[in-house]
């Protein structure tokens, strides 16, 4: 047995039970109050294990120092506490396979579920790794407490051997990422790093430096309202106009159901209003910048295409930068990339490095000085109730991530 292998299963267990969703429609930051009770645990066993500097931010990031005791870059660990919003995260109770057989997995809360191998081939491949779901009702939340997991356990095992040789190392843990405000504009100064590393990856060997660049945009389409009864002539009706700029715009391509690979999409994500006025909203990705702001410009073309077919209505279109592609400064200094796949090579485990449609808290900070890749947990389904991951994956990022953490004393 891996001696990681007991403390990362109970640490995930006890972590997934914690509520911490976070939630798109709230203004506050972060958005749920049940993310707190992350974070504060996370101050507690942090000062509990002997962390230095353990500061929880005004806007809900807890951060600590794992001091150095080599020369070298000072690194940074992230991992996210909050769950995400798309499935049922309340009374999450996370179940461990023991020395999983190659079967079915069945639910005891939902018999009608089933993860089965034959749909899920990584699955097939963790016959005898203790595998751990939820029970049916709710996602689990390995993602992202598979890597809140990783990270506390490597500071854990850092802290009590300083003989480990190792620069300064800060770790953090930030609230919700999953509805894309993970990144404060203060952390990068806070976090104090010369690179960073999130835990937020799937499969084992992953470690992402591509990702997607994306926009979101708002079109608004501002009618003439008049009473219906008398309406003939002067009502321009602001439904209409909406749908028509929906069914101009690209169905059969372009858009994330007809798309993989490298190709980019303009997903439309949201639409509501009245007769009166109507708001649409849309998420535009693309791995490189040409093609995004291609993609934004036929949008706006077709707004304004419809726009000229009737003068009195209004029509706007409001595109907004999200996150941009990692790509763009890690290819300038692989330096973070480099280390992670020297770490991956000193532990025989092959490595997976395709670009991720997505983008993860690594995008932003990377875009504003702390170049940050992602790197695998073994988390699997996400975001649903077929969540799972295998504890003996958990046990190779822990392990890659104190390979680097060596690597990087070396290194200087
Ligand atoms: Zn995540």
């Amino acid at each position: 047995m891996h001696p990681f292998h007991d403390e990362l299963k109970k640490r995930l267990v006890r972590y997934c039970a914690i509520d911490s969703q976070a939630d798109m429609d709230s203004r506050m930051a972060p958005s749920t109050e049940c993310q707190h009770d992350m974070l504060d645990l996370m101050v507690t066993e942090l000062t509990g294990m002997g962390a230095q500097d353990v500061t929880k931010t005004a806007y809900g990031t807890v951060i600590a120092t794992i001091p150095g005791t080599a020369p070298g870059p000072t690194l940074g660990f992230l991992a996210h506490v909050d769950t995400a919003p798309q499935f049922n995260a309340t009374g999450v109770k996370p179940r461990v396979i023991e020395g999983y057989n190659g079967g079915v997995i069945t639910y005891p809360d939902d018999p009608d579920l089933l993860l089965s191998p034959d749909d899920f081939p990584y699955l097939a491949d963790k016959v005898g790794d203790d595998i751990v779901t939820a029970s049916g009702l709710t996602l689990l939340g390995a993602d992202d407490k598979a890597g809140v997991a990783i990270v506390m356990t490597a500071a854990r095992h850092l802290l009590q051997n300083p003989q480990i040789k190792r620069p300064t190392i800060r770790v953090a843990f930030t609230p919700d990422e999953e509805i894309g405000r993970g990144v404060d504009p203060k952390l990068p100064v806070d976090l104090g790093v010369d690179f960073a590393y999130t835990f937020d990856g799937g499969d084992l060997g992953e470690v992402t430096y591509e990702t997607f660049s994306a926009d979101f945009a708002v079109v608004t389409v501002t009618g003439v309202s008049i009473h219906p009864g008398w309406a003939k002539g002067k009502l321009v009706n602001a439904i209409h106009l909406a749908s028509k700029i929906i069914d101009t715009l690209p169905q059969v391509t372009m858009t994330p159901e007809t798309t993989d690979g490298t190709q980019g999409f303009i997903h439309a994500v949201d639409m509501k209003g009245s007769a009166d006025h109507m708001e649409l909203r849309f998420i535009l990705r693309d791995f490189e910048r040409d093609a995004l702001d291609a993609k934004g410009a036929l949008l706006r073309q077709v707004c304004d295409t419809i726009a000229a077919t009737e003068p009195r209505a209004q029509i706007t279109c409001t595109i907004t930068p999200q996150y941009r592609n990692m790509r763009y400064w890690l290819e300038n200094d692989m330096t973070p990339v480099t280390l992670a796949r020297e770490a991956l090579a000193d532990l025989n485990i092959p490595e997976i490095s395709a670009p991720i449609r997505g983008g993860t808290d690594g995008s932003r900070l990377t875009e504003m000085g702390v170049p940050c890749p992602n790197l695998f947990t073994g988390m699997q389904n996400v975001h649903g109730p077929l969540e799972w991951v295998s504890v003996q994956d958990m046990t190779k990022a822990t392990d890659l991530c104190l390979r680097i953490a060596e690597r990087a004393a070396q290194t200087d």
